[in-house]
């Protein structure tokens, strides 16, 4: 008999965290940071969960004794096998015993660790550090797990292939138990540059006969069709257009959209200019894949630096490593027509000392704001621009799939059940899929699903 439990990504989006149990062994597929959840309670920076027991007692974590870092008893948990770098499908697992096994692709690891690297240390535990002595370091067991090739997890074993998402070392996973087998698709999408890698994973889920699919529905109620290719020429005809300084804003793990604004910077002769942490991820990533990323050492790429007193380790390697591609507040000023600028709401102080001049524009290549802080937020980026006087233009492609390619996915893979998660709308989910011959289990927090 086997047992699978959602601890998250229950009619909410994102949090992902599955119990997989088949006799003795037991796996989670992805342990992630429920964003949701944990801002009934907290205001990052200056209210946040400085301990693992301020997760604990407000139920943020799933309530499972021994299985985190400092806990007394015991509890067997033979890995947790990420679906891809996305805090809210693997940051939770940092609560986790150090001694339980944390699987992802090579890619992800890479990405989990350089994001690491470039950040602080966090009081709940770190996948990896960087110090001047110690270099860089990474959690013990941060193992890979190479596409198509079956691992042991326990006594079920495991199989990933590469899916398409909005951030590069996406996989979908196949759990083969005791009880027939498993797929799992992660957060995938049917519209990226990486299109054919999402239908080669429905294939080879087809190909496993599962007995149930536990499928994202992100946007099964709210839709928009739009590729990244469309992306691509939106944003060189935008680029065309602006007569001053073109600044853009995205999600910085999204690797694959910043190879997107370079080749639309190239095709408009303008060189694109990225901030530190950018820079250092970037290069992290080519080191291990060159195709998911883009090449520092590229010609047309520069960097810029936010002003500041102190650096940090990250920031430091990479002024070293390119003291030649800096540009200055003053390079910017004077060459805007060629330059296109990486920014965020955060850098705004930094962009009007630049002083963008008539014609320049700001390009949003993130999600519209879908709830109130990102509306907030959303708000103080449109007063700065107004403020600067440049216009801001949306140009987005989202990560995820549409309700037409999931209901053609779930008809291709021909599950017994399926089990819709990272959805706010699963009984939507459910009467989409009505005429399909399949059942659909909505999972209900913490009560296990038995098969
Ligand atoms: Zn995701």
């Amino acid at each position: 008999m086997v047992h699978i439990t959602f601890y998250g990504g229950v009619a909410e989006i994102g949090g992902n965290k599955i119990l997989v149990e088949d006799g003795r062994s037991r796996a989670f597929l992805d342990f992630g940071k429920s964003f949701g959840q944990e801002k009934l309670y907290f205001e990052e920076p200056f209210l946040s969960a400085r301990e693992i027991e301020h997760l604990k007692v407000l139920r943020l974590i799933p309530h499972i004794e021994g299985i985190y870092e400092g806990d007394k008893e015991d509890y067997r948990l033979d890995g947790v096998l990420v679906s891809h770098p996305h805090m809210d499908h693997y940051d939770a697992a940092r609560t986790l015993k150090k001694e339980y096994p944390i699987y992802s692709s090579e890619i992800a690891r890479m990405v989990i660790l350089a994001r690491e690297w470039a950040s602080s240390f966090n009081c709940l535990g770190n996948f990896g550090q960087l110090n001047k002595i110690l270099g860089r370091t990474s959690r013990e067991n941060m193992l890979t797990l190479s596409h198509g090739r079956e691992a042991k997890i326990g006594d079920m074993s495991a199989s990933v292939f590469p899916v398409d998402h909005s951030i590069p070392g996406a996989v979908g996973t196949i759990v083969e138990t005791s009880s027939g087998n498993i797929a799992y698709t992660g957060d995938i999408r049917f519209h990226g540059g990486a299109a054919e890698d999402t239908e080669r994973f429905v294939e080879e889920a087809a190909r496993h006969d599962p007995e149930i699919l536990i499928t994202e529905g992100t946007h099964i109620d709210d839709f928009k069709v739009e590729s990244e290719e469309e992306v691509r020429a939106k944003i060189a005809d935008t680029l065309s257009r602006s007569s001053g300084l073109a600044v853009a804003g995205f999600s910085f793990g999204d690797t694959r959209r910043l190879r997107t604004f370079l080749s639309a910077a190239k095709e408009n002769g303008r060189k694109l200019v990225i901030p530190l942490k950018q820079a250092f991820i970037t290069r992290e990533l080519h080191s291990v894949d060159p195709k998911s990323s883009i090449d520092i050492e590229d010609p047309d790429i520069g960097l810029f630096a936010r002003e500041k007193k102190r650096l940090y380790e990250f920031e430091k390697c990479v002024l070293e490593d390119y003291p030649g591609k800096m540009l200055s507040k003053e390079d910017i000023r004077e060459d805007q027509r060629s330059l296109l600028l990486l920014a965020s709401l955060y850098d705004m102080n930094d962009i009007a000392k630049i002083g963008p001049g008539v014609g320049s524009i700001y390009i949003h290549s993130s999600s519209e704001p879908f709830e109130e802080e990102m509306e907030i937020s959303y708000q103080k980026l449109h007063n700065w621009l107004d403020y600067l006087g440049m216009p801001l233009v949306q140009i987005h492609a989202s990560g995820h799939a549409n309700p037409f390619e999931l209901k053609e996915m779930i008809r291709q893979i021909s599950p017994k059940k399926v089990i819709p998660i990272h959805t706010k709308s699963p009984d939507l989910f459910r009467r989409l899929v009505s005429d399909l011959d399949v059942e659909v289990i909505l999972p209900v927090k913490g009560s296990p699903i038995e098969f």
